[in-house]
């Protein structure tokens, strides 16, 4: 019987994921080549789709079949996790009343437009309003899960399954206190030119090349593609269709460049999970903190590292030899690895990046909780900026007002998983090359299969089977840390810097 019941959730969970899918075609045209007339229908028709899937997922039968299979749960097989992860996802379905997601949702839609409009002026007057009500919502989402210890915390697992505010927070201190001096004695010494970085290039090479290098990492065009898009994306339709978003700025070489590499690493992890686990809810990444480790392990530390300019730099030079022509390897090295305190995240280098995040995981904690007012939060924002990068927005566009994330959803879950991305991949680095041995000379040799076959084994293929923390025991030996990135950190800027730490 049991074995019936376990065929007809995998039929579920399939249409399911077909249902998503679909959403998720639709997305990616809305993203990339929708007229923006299309606006109105694309969104009913994406809502809809959202719908069948939630009522399928929430169904009377779906809770029938959980519990018909829910002897499984325990079994260390994939069928087990299978079972544990639908039910979590049921679980999660189902604990939140049909009315507070759309009230969420209808809310945020205009918030969302407001801060559009808001946000060039740096009216933070306008959206305040807004924001107050976001909090309101958000602290009655996260009241569907009473079991938790923290008003953050059903937020946080949301997206980093067995993570707390607290485990988040203890990681989050330790890297803090880390960085703020490594920042402070980087801002000390000569910032090295990018200026060669600024002077102008095409879009139509800087795509070419793009797709050169993520080919060659080992993005598998055969099932996926590459697209123009405004913020880029990695979008999963199924296991053979796996597609990357772009973004050229013809007068800064690096936008394109690292967000393709950046891309196609989220793309690689889901290329490399088990085909077997496609349309189940294993057939996906184990996390938002794991799957940025993927993106920023090609990023960075693949993609910004000495070995991978040493293979790509003459190539770059001659697709662009007027612009880099006279720009040796070791001053290119140094621009595209300048350190800067700025103010914008998303333009944040590797060394700054998590400080800007810890700021905006700290003061959302602190908005739920309720000892930081709305009307506070410019003021308490530029504050944490100064004391931790050392600059101060001039206006909310650049400080409180310049992410999207609290102004178009429910407040807190999505931050962290930015640096623990950064965090994990440093760890799941070191022992992807204590493992391998000579890492650098195969990426200086253009042989990136290795690395690659070492991550799909110890990572990609198990897909979301695991929780994050046990993935990353099992593929480091160890739990996560921030041990693997600060000696990262103070490996590679103390040589490009000059500074014994
Ligand atoms: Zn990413």
């Amino acid at each position: 019987m049991t074995d019936a019941h376990l065929d007809e959730l995998k039929a579920e969970l399939q249409a399911i994921s077909d249902l998503n899918g679909a959403a998720m075609v639709l997305e990616w045209d809305q993203s990339t080549y929708m007229p923006a007339a299309g606006a109105d229908a694309r969104g009913r028709q994406i809502a809809l789709l959202g719908e069948l899937a939630h009522g399928r997922l929430t169904s009377p039968r779906m809770g029938e079949l959980l519990k018909a299979v829910a002897r499984l749960e325990d079994d260390d097989t994939v069928d087990g996790a299978m079972v544990r992860r639908a039910r979590r996802q049921w679980e999660r379905a189902s604990r939140v009343p049909a009315a507070l997601v759309s009230d969420i949702k209808n809310h945020t839609a205009r918030s969302y437009v407001a801060w559009t409009q808001a946000k060039p002026k740096g009216d933070f007057a306008a959206v305040r309003p807004y924001l107050e009500k976001t909090v309101e919502l958000s602290r009655r989402w996260s009241d569907c899960f009473p079991s938790a210890e923290h008003v953050l915390d059903p937020l946080v697992d949301a997206n980093d399954p067995g993570m707390t505010t607290a485990s988040v927070r203890a990681l989050f201190d330790e890297l803090r206190a880390a960085l703020v001096p490594i920042v402070q004695a980087i801002a000390e010494r000569p910032a090295p030119d990018r200026s060669f970085l600024e002077v102008g290039f095409p879009q139509a090479e800087q795509l070419a090349f793009g797709a050169e290098v993520a080919a060659e990492l080992g993005y598998d065009f055969g099932r996926g593609r590459q697209d123009l898009t405004v913020h880029p994306f990695m979008i999963r339709f199924g296991a053979g269709d796996i597609r990357i978003t772009t973004r050229v700025d013809e007068h800064d070489l690096t936008d394109a460049l690292f967000g393709t590499i950046h891309e196609a690493g989220h793309a690689m992890y889901e290329q490399g999970i088990a085909p077997s686990f496609d349309g189940t809810p294993l057939g996906e990444g184990a996390s938002a903190g794991v799957h940025e480790s993927q993106s920023r392990l090609w990023e960075n530390l693949v993609g910004r590292s000495r070995p991978f300019w040493e293979r790509f730099y003459p190539r770059l030079q001659a697709r662009f030899p007027q612009q880099l022509g006279e720009v040796d390897l070791d001053t290119f090295f140094r621009g595209v690895n300048r350190v800067e305190r700025s103010l914008i995240r998303t333009e944040a280098d590797e060394v700054t990046y998590n400080l800007h995040v810890m700021l905006r995981f700290d003061l959302e904690a602190q908005l739920l909780e309720g000892s930081l007012k709305v009307a506070d939060l410019p003021e308490a924002w530029d504050a944490r900026m100064a004391s931790d990068l050392g600059v101060r927005p001039k206006s909310p566009t650049e400080g409180c007002m310049q992410d999207v994330h609290w102004y178009c959803m429910t407040i807190g879950g999505t931050f962290q998983g930015y640096a623990l991305g950064n965090v994990i991949a440093a760890q799941v680095f070191a022992a992807a090359r204590a493992s391998l041995g000579d890492l650098d000379e195969r990426i200086a040799a253009g042989d990136f299969g290795a690395l690659r076959g070492w991550l799909t084994e110890h990572l990609y293929q198990h897909g979301a089977r695991y929780l994050p923390d046990e993935l990353v025991k099992r593929a480091t030996g160890k739990p996560v840390g921030i041990e693997d990135f600060v000696a990262h950190l103070k490996a590679k800027y103390g040589a490009l810097y000059g500074i014994a730490w």
